[in-house]
């Protein structure tokens, strides 16, 4: 990984930068170091050291892009948890250990019903709760979200492949 997180004043990430962004933005000192980790850049005349995580000296407004709805993204969001229930992939129910494929993706107001593909209309939820729920409206079924759906905040920094251990407190949903 040779790229460098860069954080808002809040902490929040807002983007994914390059070594040379990431040199620029220190030499007109709008950021700070943010984690210990640095990369080392050899140059011709002297070795730059460019921490790994940075944080913005002033805040920065971000525009909330929504992010790209999927399935895994709705399960990963949720953590792999019963929005309904609270059981968590790893856990037992009816004598079984879930594993995470077996989380389905519920749509809170059912697609039959008219409701969408998106994340305020989505929620992981455990094969029980998904078969007790049926086409039926929480209210209808008499079930409770144990929380409200929502778009999640950092869904705009895309990323691929590995993510540095320094970076995952800052990237967690
Ligand atoms: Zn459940």
């Amino acid at each position: 990984m040779s790229q460098v997180l860069l954080l808002n004043t809040s902490y929040e990430p807002v983007a994914v930068i390059t070594h040379r962004r990431a040199l620029s933005l220190l030499d007109r000192d709008r950021v700070v170091p943010a984690c210990d980790e640095s990369i080392e850049l050899v140059g011709v005349t002297a070795v730059l050291k460019i921490p790994t995580v940075m944080r913005l000296r002033r805040y920065i407004n971000v525009p909330q892009r929504g992010a790209r709805w999927s399935r895994k993204a709705v399960l990963q969001r949720d953590d792999y948890t019963c929005a309904y229930c609270g059981v968590r992939a790893g856990s037992e129910q009816r004598g079984r250990v879930l594993s995470r494929t077996d989380m389905t993706v519920d749509h809170v107001l059912p697609v039959s019903r008219g409701g969408k593909n998106n994340w305020g209309n989505t929620v992981c939820a455990c094969p029980a709760c998904n078969s007790r729920k049926g086409g039926r409206t929480p209210h209808e079924a008499n079930m409770r979200l144990l929380w409200e759906p929502k778009t999640p905040r950092v869904s705009y920094l895309v990323l691929s492949g590995d993510v540095p251990a320094v970076w995952k407190v800052y990237l967690e949903w």
